[in-house]
């Protein structure tokens, strides 16, 4: 999509620190990182959230996506002490990117409160 900043950033268009890439996802630090570790996981499709991938190679992207974040955790040094998946979808849970993305938080002891 032309005017959606993450389908620049896998494109290559505006730089990132890149941590992970395979032909259908693409991972790279948060130009605002919120913890010691914070590093967003994108589809490399264009989808605005999960409501948008419900085809059943969607199921096998979304899938996958799971396992690079569980692999990631590990390569990261985040997998012994805990580290926090969300996504935000929608306004109500303040969603500024329009493009499925998976913040993968650690590296400190977080909040047991999710609001
Ligand atoms: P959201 O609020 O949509 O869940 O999260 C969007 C995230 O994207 C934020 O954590 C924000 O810091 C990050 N972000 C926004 N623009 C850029 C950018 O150009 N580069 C990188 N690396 N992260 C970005
Ligand atoms: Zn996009």
């Amino acid at each position: 999509m032309s005017d959606c900043i993450f389908c620049k950033i896998i494109n290559g268009d505006i730089p990132s620190q890149r941590v992970y890439e395979d032909s259908l996802c693409y991972a790279f630090n948060d130009i605002n990182p919120q913890a010691p570790v914070h590093v967003l996981v994108v589809p490399k499709k264009h989808a605005a959230s999960v409501m948008e991938l419900d085809t059943e190679e969607d199921e096998a992207l979304l899938g996958h996506i799971q396992q690079v974040i569980g692999r990631l955790a590990k390569e990261l040094g985040i997998a012994e002490s805990g580290f926090r998946v969300l996504t935000n979808c929608g306004p109500d849970a303040c969603q500024t990117v329009k493009h499925l993305h998976y913040h993968v938080l650690g590296g400190t002891k977080m909040s047991e409160k999710m609001l």
